[in-house]
């Protein structure tokens, strides 16, 4: 069968952003074609949210054993194997490829196994094969961030995490974000010891501060050693495990692992960008406008590669609203990145959506009011840890629109979606005021503040 190298549309990257857009555009009967150098699903399906998750329920189910004890059961001898777990979690993603590449079978777009690079603004290379479309878009992803650092080698990534076959017992995290705190949180509760290194004194410096110090608490109760103003200098090997040495002089360790947490760079550098014209920004993130739309014309970009909210939904919301405007007859669909929901998966989880107190009181001044409660919720009064669920409202303006959701606790994760719909439509303290309350839940104090 003779190939077909022409398309409407190429995607490079069968990721969440590119799978996405793919799909939306075949459906409205574009030729497409997708080529991936990796696995189909890309990083949300491989090497994030999925297996994340997974070993974030494992982790859950670890703290709800452990807190079994408060509720009159005997648990005393429960054991975790992690090596078992993590061929299941494999297994499952590997059927996920499947179902991905099936999908796109379904809808006739080209999967097109390979590396995809630029040859001008029409056409894309792969190893042999010279592909042309009318328009590319670019949904590459990025990868972990290792510093250059001496010995930074000998330390791993979240990719190098989600490849370990068994549990470490002495783990480094270094870093203070999404990743970090989660796995930092996952180890622990699996029965690792784990020192989280931090460059200031907090983590997850960009949310509200209460749930920074929410996140903060609830991890050193769980036993997981915060070293703050640690800046890396270096690692070493030494007999007994890793050392990580720091600006300050201290050397911290031995450690059996040591995961870099630090961030994600765009997979922007051997793309063949500049033969098309493809601008970047200074940390390597493709400029894209508010209709994905790169300094080339015909060129877009969606996902993390755009250095926007790299959250899945958002590479996929972009993705799909972008194939709605080229290929579905809505001119104007785009996607508004403002008030976007998201969780870190910490135990318990801690959520946000909209604008932190800092950021309000800096855009609205004295027309900021805030409400905020504190408890120990119910499942938690029988438990070892008492830990607090947080929660904080932030609203603007004589009819107090809620500007601002920031939860910790349980459920903090499932509970967030819905406030998310209640911010996008305006809510007023008023109407959370008039909503009858769900009891008895912890989400019932979001309507109950005073
Ligand atoms: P990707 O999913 O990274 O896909 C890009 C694809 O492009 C990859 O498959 C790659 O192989 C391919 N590629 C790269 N270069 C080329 C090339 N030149 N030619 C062909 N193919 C190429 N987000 C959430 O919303 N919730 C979570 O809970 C969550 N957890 C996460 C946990 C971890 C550990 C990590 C690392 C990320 C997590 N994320 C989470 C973020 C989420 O995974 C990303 O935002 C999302 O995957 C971005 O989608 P994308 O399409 O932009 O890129
Ligand atoms: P993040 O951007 O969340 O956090 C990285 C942090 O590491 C920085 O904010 C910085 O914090 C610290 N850091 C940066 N450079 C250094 C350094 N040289 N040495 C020490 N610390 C450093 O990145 P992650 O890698 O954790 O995650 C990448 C993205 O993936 C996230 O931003 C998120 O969008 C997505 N993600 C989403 C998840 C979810 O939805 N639940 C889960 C996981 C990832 P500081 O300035 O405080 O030092």
């Amino acid at each position: 069968m003779t190939e077909q190298n022409s398309f409407n549309l190429i995607v490079i990257g069968g990721g969440s952003g590119g799978l996405a857009a793919a799909q939306r555009a075949a459906g409205y009967g574009t030729r497409v074609a997708v080529v991936e150098a990796g696995r189909l699903g890309g990083t949300c399906v491989n090497v994030g949210c999925v297996p994340k998750k997974i070993m974030w329920n494992a982790a859950s189910t670890a703290h709800t054993l452990h807190d079994a004890a408060g509720y009159g059961f005997d648990t005393t001898a429960f054991r975790h194997d992690w090596s078992a777990l993590k061929s299941r979690r494999d297994a499952y993603v590997a059927r996920l490829n499947g179902i991905y590449a099936q999908n796109l079978a379904n809808k006739d777009i080209e999967y097109i196994a390979g590396f995809g690079v630029l040859e001008g603004s029409n056409c894309v290379r792969v190893g042999e094969r010279l592909l042309t479309a009318e328009r590319v878009l670019i949904a590459v992803g990025g990868a972990p961030i290792v510093p250059d650092l001496p010995g930074a080698e000998l330390g791993i990534t979240s990719d190098g995490f989600f490849a370990l076959d068994t549990l470490p017992g002495r783990v480094a995290m270094v870093g203070s974000g999404y990743i970090a705190v989660e796995l930092s949180g996952m180890l622990r509760a699996l029965g690792a010891e784990v020192d989280l290194l931090v460059r200031y004194d907090s983590v997850l410096r960009s949310f509200d501060e209460m749930l920074q110090q929410s996140v903060v608490t609830a991890m050193m109760a769980d036993g997981i050693g915060l070293q703050r103003r640690a800046v890396p200098t270096g690692i070493e090997q030494a007999d007994d495990g890793l050392i990580l040495t720091t600006e300050d002089g201290n050397r911290h360790g031995p450690y059996d692992s040591l995961i870099w947490c630090i961030g994600r760079h765009a997979l922007t550098e051997t793309l063949g960008l500049e033969s098309a014209g493809v601008a970047l920004d200074d940390k390597g993130f493709i400029i894209t406008d508010e209709f994905q739309v790169t300094s080339n014309p015909a060129i877009f970009a969606v996902g993390d590669v755009t250095g926007r909210a790299a959250l899945t939904p958002v590479a996929i919301a972009a993705g799909r609203r972008l194939a709605d405007r080229l290929y579905g007859g809505m001119p104007d669909r785009r996607l508004d990145y403002a008030n976007i929901a998201t969780v870190v998966f910490t135990h318990p989880p801690a959520g946000t959506c909209g604008l932190t107190e800092r950021q309000a009181r800096e855009q609205y001044g004295e027309d900021v009011f805030v409400y905020s409660s504190e408890f120990v919720p119910m499942i938690n009064s029988f438990t070892e840890h008492r830990t607090k669920a947080s929660m904080k409202l932030i609203t603007v303006g004589k009819d107090q629109r809620v500007v601002g959701v920031h939860l910790f606790g349980p459920g903090a994760d499932e509970m967030l979606q819905g406030f998310a719909v209640a911010i996008r439509m305006g809510a007023t303290k008023q109407d959370f005021d008039d909503t009858v309350a769900i009891h008895p839940t912890s989400a019932e104090e979001l309507v109950t503040m005073r």
